[in-house]
């Protein structure tokens, strides 16, 4: 399989992940509203999927090394076109202790330290936490979604930044991200999302 095939290829709108014809971060309709930048190597539904689901499920780390080339890529185009500013600081999403202790690694978190090193961007640990233990997010519905994760986050310390990105392994709906965002609006820091796959959900553009 050539991996870079089924990596982004051209201008992908940077809210909904839907391609677009001009170098720009949104399509016309993401334009409309205020979005999150979520910036990903690939679509989850593009033949990668799989293997970015073997990071979390089987322990497959070796596919993390490969994805995040295609990730840093991806935001150094960006950032040449002038749709992205480099963060001073990432911050992984993080699981709840008890999953943590099941499966014994964040997927997210080995992500964002391969990206830290590479960028020479400092990752802080241990600023956010999951206070809950919510459950899968997937096969929830989009309300049920927010519900579960109302108040699952707590930032411990205050980040006095500009901007930072969140890393985790795979966007859907952004629920998740959106959620953690709403905490860093007191100190106005700026937030990017930095994930190895999207999984463009309908509807959620
Ligand atoms: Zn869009």
């Amino acid at each position: 399989m050539c991996l870079s095939a089924c990596c982004y290829q051209g201008d992908i709108c940077l809210g909904c992940g839907r391609q677009m014809q001009l170098p720009m971060a949104f399509c016309g309709k993401c334009m409309l509203t205020p979005k999150l930048k979520i910036v990903a190597a690939c679509s989850y539904h593009q033949g990668l999927g799989h293997w970015v689901g073997q990071i979390k499920y089987q322990a497959q780390f070796a596919v993390i090394d490969v994805l995040v080339d295609a990730l840093i890529e991806r935001i150094s185009y960006l950032i040449s076109i002038g749709c992205l500013t480099l963060p001073q600081a990432l911050i992984a999403v993080p699981l709840h202790k008890k999953r943590l202790q099941q499966r014994g690694f964040n997927q997210a978190w080995l992500i964002a330290k391969a990206l830290s090193s590479r960028l020479n961007i400092p990752l802080l640990d241990d600023c956010l936490i999951r206070t809950r233990a919510t459950e899968p997010q997937a096969g929830l519905s989009g309300k049920r979604r927010r519900k579960n994760l109302l108040n699952a986050f707590e930032l411990v310390t205050e980040i006095n930044l500009q901007r930072i990105a969140l890393i985790d392994d795979v966007v859907t709906t952004g629920t998740t991200v959106n959620e953690i965002t709403k905490l860093f609006m007191p100190t106005h820091t700026q937030v990017q999302v930095w994930c190895l796959a999207r999984a463009e959900a309908p509807n959620c553009g």
